[in-house]
């Protein structure tokens, strides 16, 4: 399998530590609100990463921690801690907002079939293993105290920017907590590894420490969750591109130190959902969210398919006519799929042949929309029916859209009674079905009866039996 790394820009032979074992890790989110699809790019793209890898046959470890200790706002809009702004928000406690939006994210998960990692955890439950590693920094000379907090001095390091982002301009697109000046730091680029003087008068979560009362900085949480789960090595490190700086280059920085080793060896980086004027973000515009898709009438798996579609190191940009162009091609792929001929004996030995084909084409840079491409060839080709069916369940454990699990919107039971073999003319019969069964369900008779006389006029005949329509042409 190969994958590009942000650490050396190149597509690369992936080899992990340990023979036949993954050690996985994802920047969980800041659960101070809902995700939106903007995130669950990055979230859909690490699990299909992690499918495949399983896929591959690799034993994965995955781990993911939930920021639910607060940061200035990345956004800049108030400068406000935002697990505070979140509670003031919602008149809550911020635990009861870490905990609500927690949940809110795994149920959109779930939606998108994106798999709860292994291990889940929460920044909150491991303020002393923070606190150690902090001591420990210190006590090598990487750490400094001054003014109120404690920073790491990047200038003990002989390359602080291993991602080679030295760019100080693209440099304030990933900046959180550096917002404001900071007069205490030795250098620019030094981060805060322990707060004891909040930059908001009401901080709401505190905890004793060496150096005062006081909080984690954000990076911290990262190096700390994964190694506590995964160890002193990590084989892939995951996130959104704008979390390669500051976030991971200081989080290599201090776990780095901390180990005196090195500590990950590829660093995977999804690209940006933009909308049309640009990076989505929370405070922007709409708020994109599983949920309002779904007012709307898209099924979430419409939303997998469309980032499934194009490659995750390319920027993708976000429209409701794409959007719609989606929904169309899942319809009709899934009622395709759907009119399969069940008949016929599974022939094992083509099933392994094409799944080698997509552990090949997808594992060249988790290349999805190869895989989509393949789920085509596989119903072009001349496999019996069963077979088909059997190869594209064992690639939707990748791709997770749910392609076997019936038709989409159209009826669970719509007979072929003919044995029509144009999977195009299926598809399309298959689609008028589903309208025409909408139709019924909204009481709209007379377009019911429309649809069932253009069908005819095409020379395809609907039969309404209990079981569900059948259908055969009408010579
Ligand atoms: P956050 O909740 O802000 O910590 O972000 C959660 C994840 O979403 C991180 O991996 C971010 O890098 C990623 N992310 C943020 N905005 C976007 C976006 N517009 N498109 C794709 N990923 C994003
Ligand atoms: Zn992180």
């Amino acid at each position: 399998m190969k994958i590009y790394n942000s650490l050396t820009k190149k597509v690369e032979e992936f080899v992990p530590n340990e023979p036949g074992r993954v050690n996985m890790y994802t920047c969980g989110p800041t659960v101070y609100h809902y995700a939106h699809i903007g995130n669950l790019r990055s979230y859909i793209m690490e699990d299909v990463l992690e499918k495949l890898l399983r896929y591959s046959g690799y034993d994965v470890k995955r781990v993911m921690n939930i920021t639910d200790v607060g940061h200035l706002s990345s956004d800049a809009d108030t400068g406000e801690d935002k697990m505070l702004k979140g509670a003031k928000r919602e008149h809550k406690t911020v635990m009861e907002i870490a905990k609500f939006y927690t949940d809110a994210f795994f149920a959109d998960c779930a939606k998108l079939n994106i798999k709860t990692p292994d291990v889940v955890e929460p920044a909150t439950n491991c303020i002393s293993e923070f606190i150690h590693m902090i001591e420990v920094l210190l006590d090598k000379g990487y750490a400094y105290k001054a003014g109120d907090n404690v920073y790491f001095d990047t200038s003990k390091l002989d390359n602080y920017y291993v991602f080679g982002n030295q760019n100080e301009d693209e440099l304030v697109i990933g900046a959180r907590e550096d917002v404001t000046e900071d007069t205490n730091k030795r250098n620019k680029n030094d981060f805060v590894l322990w707060f004891t003087k909040s930059k908001f008068e009401d901080q709401a979560l505190k905890w004793d420490s060496p150096w005062g009362t006081g909080y984690p900085g954000w990076h911290i949480e990262c190096s700390c969750i994964s190694m506590k789960h995964l160890g002193e090595y990590m084989d892939i490190h995951c996130g959104g591109v704008d979390n390669m700086f500051p976030h991971h280059t200081n989080e290599i920085a201090q776990s780095e130190s901390y180990l005196g080793h090195k500590w990950c060896n590829y660093w995977f980086h999804v690209h940006h959902l933009n909308d049309e004027t640009g990076k989505m973000s929370k405070s922007k515009g709409e708020f994109l969210t599983v949920s309002l898709l779904e007012e709307k009438g898209y099924d979430p798996l419409v939303y997998r398919l469309f980032t499934l579609q194009s490659h995750y190191r390319k920027p993708l940009v976000f429209t409701y006519d794409a959007l719609d162009q989606t929904a169309k091609t899942y319809k009709k792929l899934r009622n395709r799929i759907s009119s399969l001929d069940a008949g016929g004996n599974v022939d094992e030995s083509a099933v392994r042949e094409w799944h080698d084909k997509f552990a090949e084409a997808v594992g060249n840079d988790v290349n999805t929309a190869m895989g989509l491409t393949l789920v085509y060839d596989v119903l072009k080709s001349d496999q019996n029916g069963a077979t088909k069916r059997a190869v594209i369940d064992d690639y939707d454990r990748v791709l997770g859209l749910d392609l076997t699990k019936g038709s989409a919107g159209a009826q669970e039971f719509n007979a072929n009674a003919d044995g029509i073999d144009d999977p195009e003319l299926i598809a399309h019969i298959e689609e008028k079905i589903a309208e025409r069964a909408a139709a019924k369900k909204e009481k709209n008779f007379e377009l019911a009866d429309e649809i069932r006389s253009q069908l005819l006029s095409e020379g395809i005949v609907l039969e309404d039996t209990r079981q569900g329509v059948i259908f055969r042409r009408s010579n």
